[in-house]
């Protein structure tokens, strides 16, 4: 029987200080901590494997938190384990999240080692002041020397993350960000808006008007001057937040806008499974505490804080939203292929002011976003839901 593509994501929960305006699951542990934190992810992963032997993993995403911040050690023992009890294609991508702060020469190395082909930094700003706004621990010649290090290393796929909408930041600024990263030609890259999220410092800012935000105008000339600079220097932009060298897409990401199952190892993780969305124990101690060793098909249930078997409304408004996040949108064929459905019978309705408005094109039997679409995609996407 041919197997099943699926995508490994691996949580490490660890982070030396908080950012300013993150609201993920990350904080700071003691080696302690951690060591019990890996020994326990590594069984999840070793037990859950026996329910997935039907499958052919097609990338592996280390992700965060700030994976960079452990024992590099962990993190061989973390793909050793998933080559041991998976089935790992040949072609596998395998990235790591990377704070240029904790990344030094000797970590990117061994990370090479291991087999792990993808680095994303999580850079921000070239602008050492508005680092400082977020609470980033590291600055910009931090980045630098860490990219060159990659590069002389041998690593060919370097992602970089850029914020807009810094607190303070200016056309200038940003301008400035941009082109220093787009002159180092890293083959990734993916931009995106500063959300200010209930339970951050910058919430907080907000609510007492303290937080001095780029205006509307400000945010559209960014977006614009982005999507000039990316041309001129070769990128693609294959989704809303992402753009790439020819050739280097990051094909965990697309996996998640293409309704590719997933698994999420380790705190907090997310799973899509056989039309169901599974979120692991988010709490740190019931996690340290638990015994994967006797999990079965009857008891699964307890390992989890949320499960949720979609109904096929919740299948297509997942398949419509993540799939037109896309730069090339979504198929009518496959819509059909596999809801047996037509694509117009849920969505001609809603879409058509878009569709006049010249927001959403109708070509080649396939519905994508035009660039000033592409612009405001989330406020049309949440119009747009069933
Ligand atoms: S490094 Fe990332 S995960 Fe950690 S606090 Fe900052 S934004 Fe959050």
């Amino acid at each position: 029987m041919e197997k099943k593509i699926l995508e490994i994501y691996v949580h490490i929960p660890f982070c030396e200080r908080k950012c300013h305006y993150c609201d993920f699951l990350s904080f700071p542990a003691n080696d302690d901590t951690i060591n019990l934190y890996i020994k326990n992810l590594l069984s999840e992963i070793k037990e859950k494997s026996k329910f997935l032997t039907d499958y052919i993993v097609a990338s592996i995403y280390i992700g965060g938190g700030t994976p960079s911040s452990i024992d590099f050690i962990h993190i061989g023992n973390i793909i050793s384990t998933i080559y041991k009890f998976f089935n790992v294609s040949e072609a596998c991508e395998i990235t790591i999240e990377a704070n240029p702060h904790s990344s030094i020469y000797d970590k990117l190395k061994s990370y090479y080692e291991f087999g792990i082909n993808r680095i994303s930094f999580g850079v921000q700003s070239a602008n050492d002041n508005e680092l400082q706004i977020l609470n980033r621990l590291h600055n910009f010649n931090d980045f630098l020397l860490c990219f060159d290090n990659c590069i002389h290393i041998g690593f060919k796929n370097i992602n970089v993350d850029i914020m807009k909408g810094i607190p303070l930041q200016t056309i200038d600024s940003y301008k400035n960000t941009l082109k220093k990263i787009l002159k180092l030609n890293p083959k990734h890259l993916s931009i995106y808006d500063l959300i200010v999220e209930e339970n951050t410092l910058f919430f907080n800012l907000k609510k007492e008007n303290k937080l001095i935000l780029p205006s509307e105008e400000e945010m559209e000339k960014i977006d614009n001057l982005t999507l000039e600079l990316i041309s001129y220097y070769n990128y693609k932009q294959y989704e809303i937040s992402n753009y790439c060298k020819n050739g280097f897409i990051c094909l965990h990401n697309l996996g998640y806008w293409s309704d590719i199952e997933y698994i999420g190892f380790g705190l907090n993780a997310a799973s899509y499974l056989k039309n169901v969305r599974y979120k692991n124990i988010s709490d740190l101690n019931t996690y340290l505490s638990m015994d994967f060793k006797i999990l079965n098909s009857t008891n699964k249930n307890s390992y989890f804080d949320e499960i949720n078997y979609l109904t096929k409304y919740e299948l297509i408004n997942e398949y419509f939203f993540l799939g037109m996040r896309k730069v090339n949108g979504i198929s009518e064929t496959e819509f059909f292929n596999k809801f047996n459905d037509t694509f117009l019978n849920f969505y001609s309705e809603k879409i058509k002011k878009y569709l006049d408005r010249k927001l959403i094109i109708h070509q080649n039997n396939r519905y994508l976003f035009s660039k000033r679409g592409m612009q405001i995609s989330n406020q049309i996407l949440s119009d747009l839901l069933l």
